[in-house]
């Protein structure tokens, strides 16, 4: 079974379902407010491959992970452009899959959205304000964070010093009772978008909606609240105030993802040379490249990108196609499973996955080494590669090819006969078949989807 750090308890240990072969996961999404980072590039792919794996070793997987589409930076910016909330939300949740798209992140079994949610949201802060744990502040309904004992678990550090923290960001919030009180709804300013609520028209905070969305669609109990580790503290941490105060039995399990850092090892989420976005890196360079980058650093670990690293986990992957392509013609053979062992414990491993991606390459060099096993390590290669890390390989791309070339040639010649009619419907084959489709200065170029 996978192990991995509880950040509740800092301890290792197996993952324990609630209920006997299925794993119920939480994930933080996006506040769909501009283009994705690079910070989100790690936590959507190494969480992805967490699911992957899970999956592939036999789980029935249900991953939910939220839609933020209200909050004041989507407020602002709606504000700035003279546009609406939800023209903005929609434009960015659009950007947010395709980049997911191009990095083989699946989609979430469930993406609630917060406006879906805004009356449970308003049920739980009434329940809160009832039973004393949240309070009427100067603009809005605060959560009294010294009524729940234990107050500061997935921070790990005692109240006092959080207390000191959180000081200069509360003297912007006026009628909070502790500075680490936080905001349950907020009051709308004229013109605001707002819900109506027992204090007046507002929206809900942020922390609120993930313990409403994530209680609902997965239930008391469930086995693995994800996240960033800048999100540990405090959202993560007032996520599980709020279900405590509740009287909830909130995520049994927390793991969380190091940040993504530049050389200088501080936090970084914008601009890497001139990579300013994930949608401008998934554009510039093969989305399996990021996916390498991400799987070969610890998930703990920080992150560094810089375009040299993203050019060699390229080369990671330029290898494993070479690899592939060499070992198609040798016909199905059972993956080899003393290689598959060898991987699946460094997974276990606190999801080892550089050690794991270490097992694949050695798997290459032995298959070299030794053509008599070749068939069995080519085949737990790809397996690994393509079911457990979302690696696809190109070895498939010739295996298809001969059809793929003869409907390039065709479209190349509806082309130049300017029948431009059959060349949209060949493309629209091409595409059906996985192929992104582009035209060349020497005419038709594909190549498979990411
Ligand atoms: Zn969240």
């Amino acid at each position: 079974m996978l192990s991995l750090l509880d950040t509740a308890t800092g301890k290792v240990a197996p993952l324990d379902p609630r209920d006997q072969g299925r794993i119920s996961v939480y994930l933080c999404g996006p506040t769909v407010s501009g283009s994705p980072h690079l910070g989100h590039g790690r936590v959507t792919v190494i969480w992805d491959t967490l699911r992957r794996y899970l999956t592939w070793s036999g789980f029935d997987v249900r991953f939910v992970s939220n839609v933020t589409d209200i909050e004041d930076k989507i407020i602002a910016r709606a504000t700035e452009e003279g546009s609406s909330t939800s023209e903005v939300a929609a434009r960015y949740e659009a950007l947010w899959w395709e980049t997911m798209a191009a990095l083989n992140v699946a989609r979430p079994d469930a993406e609630p959205h917060a406006t879906a949610y805004v009356d449970e949201m308003v049920k739980l802060v009434a329940d809160l304000v009832s039973t004393g744990h949240a309070y009427r502040g100067g603009d809005g309904v605060y959560f009294s964070t010294e009524s729940v004992p234990g107050y500061g678990l997935l921070a790990r550090q005692d109240v006092g010093t959080l207390r000191v923290g959180a000081r200069v960001e509360a003297e912007r919030e006026a009628g909070k009772r502790s500075p680490l009180d936080f905001a349950l709804w907020k009051l709308a300013a004229p013109g605001e978008p707002a819900w109506p609520s027992p204090w007046g028209p507002g929206r809900p905070g942020w922390h609120t909606e993930c313990v409403v969305m994530s209680l609902d669609l997965l239930g008391e109990g469930f086995d693995l609240h994800l996240g960033g580790l800048d999100l540990a503290f405090p959202h993560h941490e007032n996520e599980r105030a709020q279900a405590v105060a509740a009287g909830k039995v909130f995520a049994r399990r927390w793991a969380h993802n190091g940040m993504v850092v530049d050389e200088r090892g501080e936090k970084m989420s914008k601009s890497v040379g001139n990579i300013t976005s994930l949608p401008d890196l998934v554009q510039r360079y093969d989305g399996r490249a990021l996916r390498a980058l991400v799987l070969q650093a610890h998930y703990r670990s920080p992150m560094n990108v810089t375009v040299e690293v993203l050019e060699q986990a390229q080369g990671a992957v330029d290898r494993l196609d070479t690899f592939a392509r060499e070992t198609r013609d040798l016909g199905p053979a059972a993956p080899d499973p003393g290689m598959l062992a060898r991987f699946r414990a460094r997974m276990d491993a606190d999801f080892d996955t550089p050690g794991a991606l270490a097992v694949v390459f050695e798997a290459v060099r032995d298959a070299r080494a030794e053509p008599a096993r070749a068939p069995a390590l080519a085949a737990a290669v790809r397996e690994c590669c393509e079911k457990a890390f979302g690696l696809r390989l190109r070895g498939e791309q010739e295996e298809a090819g001969l059809e793929v070339m003869a409907l390039v040639a065709r479209r190349d010649a509806a082309r130049a006969a300017r029948d431009w009619a059959a060349a949209d419907s060949i493309r629209a084959q091409l595409q059906d078949m996985g192929f992104v489709v582009e035209d060349g200065p020497h005419g038709t170029v594909v190549r498979r989807e990411r």
